[in-house]
């Protein structure tokens, strides 16, 4: 099978691989139908994140299940599934909380399951998927989604159960007022789950009209093209002199925290779910006198899509948009480079 690998930073590759097949009595092997990149695949690709050796990458994929272990019970060949962006066991205290992000079991695609075989990426063909019953939601009634759909499905592996657990977190409701920082898939994810939590008036900081664009389609009311101190002026000037209620920061650099961070008014709620990666600091001191309460980290996705999952079925929400561009699998370095540049919002990649 075809698969895409990582070699070092700038350097993605599609190669060969061998077809996974059912290791473990609890795997699945899923025929990939839709995968895509990640703004968090760009870490490794612009080496913010180190590249040791060749690794297989993409966690964000739906495909067909093919073939499932002896211990299967939940999922039968032919199912429609869609992959969280890790495994978890569905059993332990974590994942009995909602947290299966902090599984006792946890692995992730393109890495090493908990008993240490390798595990497929979810950029190519196909995947072998450990502990399948927990890991994978099933679609029901549906095995040939429209396109439209296909993308709506695939938001939910990540981009729009992160986006979700943002506004959660933030605390994003009916008579909130709600600003989303960085407009990539999960800030536009933000804005559609703060619409869908009832927030009614929702401002999102975005500088590129396509953006921008979608950020209105999915319940954005105002756009602040303005950073910096001027982006906190204007979005407190659109509140008629107060900041935030709910603040979602969906970057992860300094910058966006310290953005996110000014944008919220004393007594409001910031929910943080881009991965860290610019040195941003927790002022407690700051949060103690103003009482900002500071929530998020990595989406339990798993938790999340079923709830979601039912939302995008009948239609009231379609996170698909976040894709405007489509790619062939072997194309995947141009992806990247796509998406690198911000030539792309999200490019999906057809196996
Ligand atoms: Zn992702
Ligand atoms: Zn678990």
């Amino acid at each position: 099978m075809r698969a895409t690998i990582i070699h070092a930073p700038g350097d993605i590759r599609v190669e060969d691989r061998d077809y996974p097949t059912v290791q473990l009595p609890t795997d699945a092997v899923v025929k990939v139908t839709a995968s895509c990149v990640c703004g968090s695949d760009l870490w490794p690709y612009r080496g913010v994140r180190p590249t040791r050796r060749p690794t297989a990458i993409g966690h964000e994929f739906i495909g067909t299940v093919e073939s499932i272990g002896s211990g299967i019970i939940g999922l039968a060949v032919g199912d429609l599934v869609i992959a969280p962006f890790v495994i978890s066991c569905g059993a332990c205290p974590q994942c009995l909380n909602g947290v299966t992000v902090a599984c006792d079991h946890l692995a992730g695609w393109g890495g090493k399951d908990d008993t240490g075989l390798s595990v497929d990426g979810g950029q190519g063909q196909a995947v072998r998927v450990p502990l399948a019953d927990s890991t994978l939601v099933k679609v029901p009634g549906i095995t040939e989604p429209d396109d439209a759909l296909r993308k709506s499905l695939l938001t939910l592996s990540d981009v729009m159960a992160t986006g979700h657990h943002a506004a959660l977190a933030a605390k994003a409701g009916p008579g909130r007022t709600v600003v989303v920082v960085g407009d990539g898939a999960v800030g536009l994810c933000g804005v559609l789950a703060a619409k869908r939590l009832g927030a009614e008036r929702i401002i999102a900081m975005s500088r590129h009209a396509d953006r921008q664009a979608i950020a209105r389609e999915f319940g954005a009311t105002d756009i602040v093209a303005e950073r910096g101190d001027d982006g906190v002026a204007r979005v407190r000037e659109l509140l008629g002199g107060v900041l935030a209620d709910s603040v979602l920061e969906c970057v992860g650099t300094k910058e966006s925290m310290d953005q996110a961070l000014n944008c919220t008014r004393p007594g409001g709620a910031l929910g943080f779910v881009g991965v860290p990666t610019g040195g941003s600091e927790v002022p407690l001191r700051y949060l103690f006198d103003t009482n900002i309460s500071i929530g998020g980290g990595m989406a339990p996705a798993r938790t999340y899509i079923p709830e979601l999952l039912a939302d995008v079925l009948d239609g009231t929400i379609n996170p698909g948009r976040v894709f405007d561009v489509v790619m062939p699998l072997e194309e995947a370095a141009e992806a990247y480079r796509a998406m690198d540049e911000r030539r792309a919002i999200k490019v999906l990649l057809t196996p």
